[in-house]
């Protein structure tokens, strides 16, 4: 019987989620879902697939096509129209695909709850992860018929806090990827790896 389901990709943020989510719950209660969605740091894919194969939870990959090609900086636009603030990685209308992907993988195996890794420092810089939105979202599902919580237990913590709690629930950050540029190493100069050096 399946609790929740956790959006995973591969980054700092919902990997702590997901480490935090099985302080209560059984790994074989768990699904984690990561979303392949054109992104130029897909090697965080593949940083999911080895944390949930390291916390024994089942994974499964999803792959979705954004139409167009003018979705943003994660999607491959040329260098010399990047934005590196924060906004110029914003994917318009991410969260809600992976919060429909999400609701859908519940839906199927009768989890009632989905965990996002949305936090603090993300609410102020994307529209899609503001407490706001996600309760919209989540009285959408209820209006479609089903009853799924979405939770975001990070939403009032800043990156560092994030950290800080990664490692007390016995992870570290070389088992996540965030580099919004997919460099390996990474770039260490992107607004994501900014973020999680905690500068
Ligand atoms: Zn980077």
């Amino acid at each position: 019987m399946y609790k929740s389901v956790v959006l995973l990709s591969g980054g700092m943020d919902s990997y702590t989620a997901l480490l935090l989510e099985l302080r209560d719950t059984p790994p074989s209660s768990l699904l984690a879902l990561s979303v392949n969605y054109g992104q130029k740091h897909l090697v965080e894919v593949e940083f999911s697939k080895e944390q949930a194969s390291r916390l024994v939870v089942r994974h499964v990959v999803s792959s979705v096509v954004l139409p167009g090609e003018n979705n943003g900086a994660l999607l491959g636009q040329p260098r010399r129209e990047l934005d590196e603030s924060a906004s110029g990685f914003f994917v318009p209308f991410r969260n809600l695909l992976l919060i429909t992907l999400g609701a859908s993988m519940c839906q199927q195996i009768g989890a009632r709850r989905l965990v996002l890794g949305c936090n603090l420092e993300d609410s102020q810089g994307f529209p899609d992860c503001k407490p706001a939105f996600i309760r919209y979202a989540e009285l959408s599902l209820r209006e479609s018929g089903y009853q799924i919580e979405i939770a975001t237990p990070l939403v009032g913590m800043r990156k560092s806090e994030v950290r800080d709690l990664l490692y007390s629930l016995g992870g570290s950050l070389d088992q996540t990827y965030s580099c919004y540029l997919g460099m390996v190493p990474p770039c260490g100069r992107c607004p994501a790896c900014i973020g999680r050096s905690g500068q």
